[in-house]
C-alpha cells in the first residue's frame, strides 16, 4: 500500500466536499433560472392586459361621445319650447338631426370596440391561466431545489466531520503539503503511470522519480506540477 494512502482517503472526501459545495453554490442560480421562465409568460399577459385596457377605453370614449350628444339634444329640445319663430325651430331640428347622425356613428364605433374587447379578454384569460400553471410548476421546482439544498448541506456537514477524522490519520508534513497545494491543483494526489507519466499534468518524469515513488517512503512531487505521485 502506498505511503500516501491516508492522503488519498482524505482527497476522496475532499472531492465529495468540493462537489457538494459546488452544488450549494449553483442552486441560487438554478432558482433564478426557474424564475426567469415566468418572465416571457408574464410579458404576454401584460401586453394582453394593456390591449384590453385600450379596447375598454375606446368603448367608454365612444359612450361618452354618445352621452354628450344626447345631453345636447335634450337641452336643445328644452330651448325649442321657448322659440318664437318656425324658422328657428327648423334650425334646431337640423342641429338635432346632425347630432343624431353623429350618435349613430359613435354607437357603431362603440359596438366595434366592444367586439374588439371579447377576443382580447379571452387572450388575457388564457395568459392568466398559463401564468398560473407555469407558476405552479416553478414553485414545485423551487421547493424541490430548496429540499435538495437542505439535503446537500446535511451531507456536507457529515463529510466535513469525516474529513476531520481522516485528516488525523495523515502524517502532519504530508497534510501540510497537501493543504498548500489543494487550492491551486486538483486533485493533489495523482497516479504515476507505468510509463512514468504524471496523471495530473502528463509530464514524463525522470526515472529517479519513479524509483522514489516505488521506494514508498515519503511524498514524491511531480517535477512540473508538484502534485503528489503514487503507485498502487
Ligand atoms: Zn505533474
Amino acid at each position: 500500500m502506498s505511503v500516501v494512502q491516508p492522503l488519498l482517503d482524505l482527497q476522496e472526501i475532499d472531492d465529495r466536499i468540493r462537489k457538494l459545495q459546488q452544488e450549494i453554490h449553483d442552486i441560487p442560480q438554478r432558482k433564478a433560472q426557474e424564475q426567469e421562465r415566468l418572465t416571457s409568460v408574464q410579458e404576454v399577459l401584460t401586453r394582453a392586459q394593456a390591449e384590453l385596457k385600450a379596447a375598454q377605453v375606446r368603448v367608454s370614449e365612444a359612450e361618452l361621445e354618445v352621452k354628450a350628444r344626447q345631453d345636447k339634444i335634450q337641452s336643445i329640445k328644452q330651448n325649442q319650447v321657448l322659440l318664437k319663430t318656425n324658422k328657428e325651430f327648423q334650425l334646431y331640428n337640423l342641429e338635432i338631426a346632425k347630432l343624431e347622425g353623429e350618435i349613430e356613428a359613435y354607437e357603431a364605433r362603440q359596438l366595434a370596440a366592444m367586439d374588439d374587447v371579447i377576443p382580447v379578454r379571452h387572450r388575457v384569460a388564457e395568459a392568466e391561466a398559463k401564468l398560473k400553471e407555469d407558476q405552479a410548476a416553478v414553485d414545485a421546482d423551487l421547493t424541490e431545489l430548496d429540499a435538495r439544498l437542505a439535503a446537500v448541506r446535511e451531507t456536507l456537514a457529515a463529510e466535513e466531520g469525516a474529513r476531520v477524522e481522516a485528516a488525523k490519520r495523515v502524517t502532519p508534513q504530508f497534510l501540510l503539503y497537501y493543504e498548500r497545494l489543494r487550492t491551486k491543483r486538483w486533485p493533489v494526489v495523482v497516479a504515476l503511470d507505468e510509463g512514468g507519466v504524471c496523471k495530473g499534468c502528463n509530464l514524463v518524469q525522470p526515472p529517479s522519480v519513479g524509483q522514489m515513488v516505488r521506494r514508498n517512503q515519503g511524498i514524491v512531487p511531480c517535477q512540473m506540477c508538484g502534485r503528489v505521485l503514487y503507485q498502487d
